[in-house]
């Protein structure tokens, strides 16, 4: 089999009024490149680059301009081969960001097209699954840019994914001691000591700060602290965790096996969390995975985007092994974004729909998905 084309699609939705705040900025629209890679026996792959603050054409034109090119005419099945080539081709100025998203989107596509061929899911492709549904924590509690009270908002939002069934939930965090603990403790006493709480500061402390911080938190029962320091600190990620005992947990701002190895190897987090759509696909995770196996550092990857990086990601999590193993291995949850996108669930036929807490694995070929070609030509800006 041979690839004949590459094409991407930008596709961009404002969010208006339904604009949130995190630690860092407003984010005040959604957007996602796709890649559609298609071969010469009519098999067709699709992948999506990881986003947060560049713009998604610029992943899209590192997909068509740079890596494109390069691979017409190979071999989807040299998946391998083909990572290490491209990767080397932007090696001197790419390594991490939006390049390695671009070749993300490749891969994802890649290991589709091998599905596809095969007729098998790609966690078949990967070794098997060690689960078939996804136990999930919402993903959202961020802040609301047009209420009244984002306090009163947010323990609005989170009564109601209490409602829906969800069993834990990530506060978003990291715009000052005093409002985190606000909020915290406001989300906290609404949805009671039985629901698991995470929080995630998107890198917005110091050290000394996030140890401050994580103590005070502690009396909170929160499950995980995530990214309390810069992705570039790892001294001070294993400062925090040193000294704190709520679990710490980065990894959504690494990328590919070079960037984890310190992470992984100087222990400096509780649970790493890359992302398949940021950090180089499955074939480069699966070595990031491999590597978290060996120094027993538990994985529970990074998710945000639309249906075709939570389906990429739900293929992953099937494969993810126990850390370790054992009779009764602990459980990990999935992350499931809940924060507003609104084209998340219209870019692929399928809908994945949160049951009793859990969403179901796909084990159609490949990622299991088809795209909306109607609704994507129409939201793509370029
Ligand atoms: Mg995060």
């Amino acid at each position: 089999m041979k690839i004949t084309g590459v094409t991407t699609y930008v596709l961009e939705e404002l969010l208006k009024d339904k604009a949130f705040g995190w630690s860092q900025w407003v984010t005040d629209r959604r957007q996602t490149a796709l890649c559609v890679i298609s071969t010469d026996e009519g098999i067709e792959g699709v992948g999506e680059a990881f986003y947060i603050g560049g713009p998604a054409k610029i992943a899209a034109g590192m997909i068509s301009d740079a890596y494109a090119p390069l691979i017409i005419g190979k071999d989807p099945f040299d998946n391998a081969v083909i990572w290490d080539f491209l990767y080397n081709r932007t090696r001197d100025q790419g390594r991490k960001g939006l390049p390695i998203s671009a070749l993300s989107a490749i891969d994802i596509a890649l290991w589709d097209i091998k599905g596809k061929a095969k007729g098998l899911p790609i966690y078949k492709l990967l070794g098997g699954a060690y689960r078939e549904k996804a136990h999930v924590y919402a993903t959202g509690l961020y802040e609301p840019q047009h209420v009244p009270s984002v306090k009163d908002a947010l323990v609005e939002e989170a009564l109601g994914y209490k409602k829906d069934g969800f069993s834990a939930m990530k506060l978003k965090i990291g715009y000052g001691i005093e409002t985190d603990m606000e909020y915290l403790k406001a989300v906290r006493e609404a949805i009671g000591d039985d629901m698991v709480l995470m929080v995630d500061a998107n890198h917005a402390y110091n050290a000394a700060e996030a140890i401050r911080l994580a103590r005070k938190m502690e009396k909170y029962d929160v499950y995980w602290f995530e990214e309390p320091v810069p992705p570039e600190d790892i001294d001070g990620y294993i400062e925090v965790k040193q000294k704190s005992n709520i679990l710490i947990t980065g990894g959504e701002c690494e990328f590919t096996r070079y960037g984890f190895r310190e992470l992984i190897t100087r222990r400096a987090v509780d649970i790493l969390q890359p992302d398949l759509c940021g950090t180089g696909g499955f074939t480069e995770i699966m070595k990031i995975v491999a590597m978290a196996s060996a120094w027993n550092v538990p994985v529970i990857p990074h998710v945000w985007g639309t249906n075709v990086g939570l389906a990429a990601s739900l293929q992953l999590f099937a494969v993810l092994p126990h850390f370790p193993e054992r009779r009764f291995p602990a459980k990990p949850f999935f992350e499931y974004d809940r924060s507003p996108h609104p084209f998340r669930n219209k870019v692929t036929h399928e809908k994945f729909i949160m049951k009793d807490g859990y969403l179901d694995i796909p084990d159609r070929p490949g990622l299991g998905i088809t795209l909306d070609m109607d609704f994507v030509s129409k939201r793509t800006i370029i």
